[in-house]
């Protein structure tokens, strides 16, 4: 029988690996899947893990380290709490970002009990002497302990219960090999098809109780993203919309005009994404334009771009990345309505 999760959640103000502007809410906990079964899509991450999780199981062993990577949204968090529900067993929660030196890692490590998980999500951005604090824990599950300090300092090595540690990251090119490596089991996690996203949206359009006809679903699903967390958010909103303005039932047209209304078009582009776009077309004649001239006129910092604004453009073949810099493409032009010049 599960035993009660415990969550241990370490503070990170600044953690925004959501979809722009809408941080984790209690919405998105409720949403969230606590069963794998419940999970959607992904059904090859799904079944190497149930997989895993069986052998472990009938070894009566932990399962081995896990490190998943993808972008925000695609269900990391949910795939580590959903797999200690499988094995039966507790879940503590740190963020990469809080765990700023080795000692803040200590009550985590000392907490675990034998078989349960630890998650560590962000995980690249563990300082490197937290990272090297895990090694030996993950390897050997010890750890050494400074106790005093100066000439009275005496290091007490400590054994530790058999724990998972699951990582999630973003950034998997950030990881060190060292620590990469010492993951038995590596997962990605990429976008979900609409069909995966129409599905999420029916689920959860039951679990909150309010009705989202067939076109409704599509139009929210096509919107989103290829991301989990995006059709939730736009449920959200859509439901709030119907609620308030159309008696509570989401057709398409509900749908649509809620998602226009907050700057949300066809293809799911949000109010910066088209900024960028219009940026690039209008004052830079569709590029080729350098990243730090784009970010100097639409004053965002560069960074932003980069992670939350270009990978969908891309992604979606609005803009294109040369060695010249960034360039709109014809598909870019059309979409905002604007006659391309080459
Ligand atoms: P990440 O940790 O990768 O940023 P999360 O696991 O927090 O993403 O997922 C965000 C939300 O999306 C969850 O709260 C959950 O409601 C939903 N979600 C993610 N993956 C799935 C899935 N496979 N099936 C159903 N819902 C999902």
């Amino acid at each position: 029988m599960a035993r009660e999760a415990i969550y241990q959640q370490s503070g990170d103000d600044d953690d925004h690996r959501d979809d722009p502007g809408a941080p984790q809410t209690i919405q998105d906990t409720r949403l969230r899947p606590s069963q794998m079964q419940e999970m959607v899509g992904q059904g090859d991450v799904i079944e190497r893990l149930r997989i895993a999780i069986d052998a472990a199981r009938s070894r009566s062993e932990p399962l081995g380290h896990i490190l998943f990577d993808g972008p925000p949204g695609l269900g990391k968090t949910t795939f580590a709490t959903v797999i200690p529900h499988e094995m039966g067993t507790s879940v503590q929660l740190a963020s990469g970002a809080g765990l700023k030196a080795p000692k803040d890692l200590i009550p985590y490590l000392t907490n675990v009990e034998a078989g349960s998980v630890l998650f560590i999500d962000e995980i690249h951005r563990l300082p490197r002497t937290v990272e090297e604090y895990l090694y030996t824990a993950m390897e050997d599950y010890r750890i050494d302990i400074v106790l005093g300090e100066g000439v009275n300092a005496r290091t007490l090595n400590l054994e530790l219960k058999p724990f998972t540690l699951i990582g999630a990251t973003t950034r998997a090119g950030m990881l060190s090999a060292p620590l990469r490596d010492r993951f038995q089991i590596r997962e990605h996690l990429s976008y979900y098809p609409i069909d995966d996203l129409r599905e999420i949206i029916l689920r959860n359009a039951a679990k909150l109780k309010v009705k989202v006809d067939e076109a409704a679903t599509h139009e929210i699903a096509f919107r989103s993203r290829g991301t989990p967390r995006i059709a939730n958010n736009r449920l959200l909103w859509v439901r709030d919309f119907a609620q308030s303005r159309a008696g509570g039932k989401v057709t398409a047209r509900v749908a649509v005009e809620a998602m226009e209304m907050t700057g949300i078009d066809s293809l799911g582009l949000d109010k910066q994404d088209r900024s960028y776009l219009d940026t690039l077309i209008r004052i830079f004649d569709g590029g080729p334009a350098g990243l730090e001239a784009i970010a100097h006129t639409l004053n965002i910092s560069s960074d932003t771009l980069e992670d939350e604004v270009e990978p969908f453009l891309l992604r979606s073949e609005l803009i294109v990345r040369t060695r010249r810099g960034r360039m709109a493409t014809s598909k870019g032009f059309e979409h905002l309505g604007r006659a391309n010049p080459r």
